[in-house]
């Protein structure tokens, strides 16, 4: 069923693991999770970026595909479908096109227009029933063209976000989107704990989910971090799989060249990444 996302991840935190936010890019990747979540017993979230939802011709279509998919696939974990790092004109076409989560990525404004902005959209979307994340304090790495220097997040501007009454929050802790470089230093766990401590235990969120090493995983959970961002890391392990798909001429094998069974590998690759971090973040059985 589709749900906002506040009360899996205020039962996330309670609970001391954290939801998956897999990020979808057409159908197969969310028919892959979905599928993924379902037998795992576990809620999660579809994020959606931009970008992702300008690729699937807008967000009504993402919104209306998922909602059938909902139905048709009988799912019956806790499904949210939430923008990812929207803008402000994105999260207002992701509330009319029936998401049940924004997030408002303000991180880039000064903090006066952060504030101004987030606070309208808190509005907004608690007005029609849905989730919105804020984030504080830019993730490092690239996301939709949009590169952000990592810095880490001022515990006093969190408590500042955090007070406008958003859901849960995004901050910067040495955390970066796409695949870590081999020099990265780690996160930024006293930092994490001044935040957590500053923000009246709002649920808070982890970007860039791929490649953190399971220890500094599970230490972020216990910290206060409920939802954790995974999306370069869906998409190595589809590219991976398709790879060797054709590189073993499968495609060139019978009816090997049919989509459906040419993405079939990738489709299935999505799902054991997906299986994968539900069992880390410890979200199994927790629908
Ligand atoms: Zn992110």
């Amino acid at each position: 069923m589709l749900v906002n996302a506040t009360e899996m991840l205020q039962k996330a935190r309670d609970g001391h693991y954290a939801v998956g936010a897999f990020n979808v890019n057409n159908l197969e990747w969310a028919k892959a999770i979905l599928q993924a979540a379902e037998e795992c017993k576990s809620p999660v979230i579809l994020g959606v970026s931009e970008g992702a939802g300008k690729y699937m011709c807008g967000f009504p279509v993402v919104a209306a595909m998922v909602k059938a998919m909902l139905e048709t696939m009988k799912i019956t974990v806790p499904v949210a479908l939430h923008l990812d790092h929207g803008t402000y004109e994105g999260a207002k076409a992701c509330v009319a096109a029936g998401f049940s989560s924004i997030m408002f990525d303000g991180s880039h404004y000064p903090i006066d227009e952060n504030v101004e902005k987030t606070k309208e959209l808190v509005a907004l979307a608690h007005a029609n029933g849905m989730s919105i994340e804020a984030e504080v304090g830019t993730i490092g790495g690239e996301e939709d063209g949009v590169v952000g220097m990592g810095e880490v997040a001022d515990p006093a501007e969190c408590a500042t976000i955090a007070g406008l009454g958003v859901d849960f929050l995004a901050a910067g802790i040495g955390n970066i989107h796409g695949v870590y470089p081999p020099n990265w230093k780690g996160l930024d766990f006293e930092t994490l704990d001044k935040i957590h401590a500053a923000t009246n235990n709002i649920p808070l969120v982890l970007h860039g989910g791929t490649g953190i090493p399971a220890d500094m995983i599970r230490k972020a959970v216990s910290l206060g971090v409920s939802k954790i961002n995974v999306n370069t890391e869906c998409q190595l392990s589809f590219a991976a799989a398709t790879r060797q798909y054709i590189e073993a001429g499968k495609d060139k094998q019978g009816k090997g060249f049919d989509p459906r069974k040419l993405l079939a590998p990738g489709a299935d690759a999505i799902k054991a990444t997906v299986r994968e971090k539900i069992e880390l973040f410890g979200s199994m059985n927790k629908a």
